[in-house]
């Protein structure tokens, strides 16, 4: 019998989190959920504790739960289960529990700090909030090889490049393909673009997925967070790493070989394999929440480039890159800013690119290996900056 793990899920009311719940609900015998953490969501956060019989549970924001303190403290301890709040509550949490492993699913920035403190309690990473790698890259990067914990990408294409990797010698890869969906917007015209509501970006054709990301994946910024991401967990420059789209996202990523020999990993677009995969390497094991997937219902299978003269933000990812120091942190935030102003209906799509492209020109960066306060006052200052910017 293998040993039961114990587990804390950052963003347990997420998209993420909750799929990473109904994987671990079909496995009661291997996971024990000792701690949760959520932004706001404190009705489902209850839920959840009271589910799966949680030691903690632990909301971030602090100013917008004031009423509800109390009540949430009394319903919580009626379950025997500990309530902490904001950042130092959260990192309270992650260290005092016994858990094996954290997932970290929070939506944004805002999942660095506590991943940060789950790396140096000593806890295996399943990391889904690629923004942590994105923004702090050689930061996180450092503390995971000093404090000698496994970083295990949850992000499907990065599940999909380290299950090819596996066994493999690192100079023998001559290159990573990331796919991409393409979005919704895959085949429209740059005036089409320009004129996209809410609403439309919204639906993205084969995955079902959080508010931020959704976005990010009809800017194709996503892919470009995700070139960041994949340079930092598998060291690969970018000058080695593609990006292909791949409309029906079934292969979830490929590596090719010195020798020409190329190898990919596909599945359903379920984001609860990845989930699976990470919870339970080094092992595969069955899980009956996974659809099985026909090759058959799935033909063709179709690749295409990206076009960068309307996708502005693969560009500008890799730029930001190769800037490096403060520079993906820069990027990241203003992303973050006009992601949220285009959802509330003050920029139109194209205006997310374009803010995040002027925030990145006014940035000089600093430092080439910026520590958490440097990233910290980069990510502050785009805010500002991105707000500004008409
Ligand atoms: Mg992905």
């Amino acid at each position: 019998m293998p040993s039961t793990k114990h587990i804390v899920i950052l963003g347990s009311t997420g998209s993420i989190g909750r799929q990473a719940l109904d994987v671990i609900s079909a496995m009661p015998s291997r996971f024990v959920v000792d701690g949760l953490v959520a932004n706001r969501n404190v009705k489902l956060l209850l839920e959840q504790a009271r589910a799966f019989s949680v030691a903690s549970i632990a909301l971030l924001d602090v100013e917008g739960n004031r009423d509800a303190r109390r009540d949430v403290e009394i319903q919580a301890a009626d379950v025997g289960c500990r309530t902490f709040w904001g950042d130092e509550g959260v990192e309270e949490l992650v260290k005092g529990s016994g858990a094996e492993m954290v997932i970290s699913a929070l939506v944004g920035f805002a999942g660095l700090k506590p991943t940060l403190a789950a790396i140096r309690g000593g806890k295996d990473i399943a990391l889904a909030n690629k923004e942590t790698l994105v923004a702090a890259g050689a930061l996180v990067t450092r503390a995971v090889r000093e404090c000698h914990v496994r970083l295990l990408p949850v992000d499907s294409e990065h599940s999909a490049l380290f299950q090819c990797l596996e066994g493999e010698r690192s100079d023998e890869v001559k290159r990573l393909i990331l796919t991409a969906s393409g979005g919704p917007f895959r085949d429209a015209t740059v005036a089409q673009l320009k004129s996209v509501s809410v609403a439309d970006a919204l639906s993205h054709p084969t995955w079902s997925m959080g508010r931020k990301i959704t976005i990010d994946s009809a800017t194709l910024m996503n892919k470009g967070l995700e070139i960041i991401e994949a340079h930092w967990l598998f060291g690969v420059g970018v000058d080695k790493i593609d990006v292909v789209l791949h409309p029906q996202s079934v292969v979830h990523s490929l590596v090719e070989f010195v020798d020409g020999s190329v190898k990919a990993q596909l599945g359903m677009p379920d984001m609860r394999l990845p989930i699976l995969y990470a919870l339970c390497y080094p092992e595969r094991v069955e899980n009956s929440r996974i659809p099985e997937m026909n090759l058959l219902e799935h033909s063709p299978l179709t690749f295409q480039p990206p076009d960068a003269s309307r996708f502005h933000c693969l560009r500008l990812a890799k730029e930001a890159l190769q800037s490096g120091g403060t520079m993906p942190a820069v990027m990241n935030a203003a992303n973050e800013v006009a992601v949220e102003r285009f959802l509330s209906g003050k920029i139109g799509f194209m205006g997310i690119p374009d803010i995040v492209e002027k925030t990145m020109a006014r940035h000089n960066v600093t430092a080439v290996e910026p520590e958490l306060e440097e990233i910290h006052h980069a990510d502050g200052w785009a805010r500002e900056c991105a707000t500004q910017i008409s």
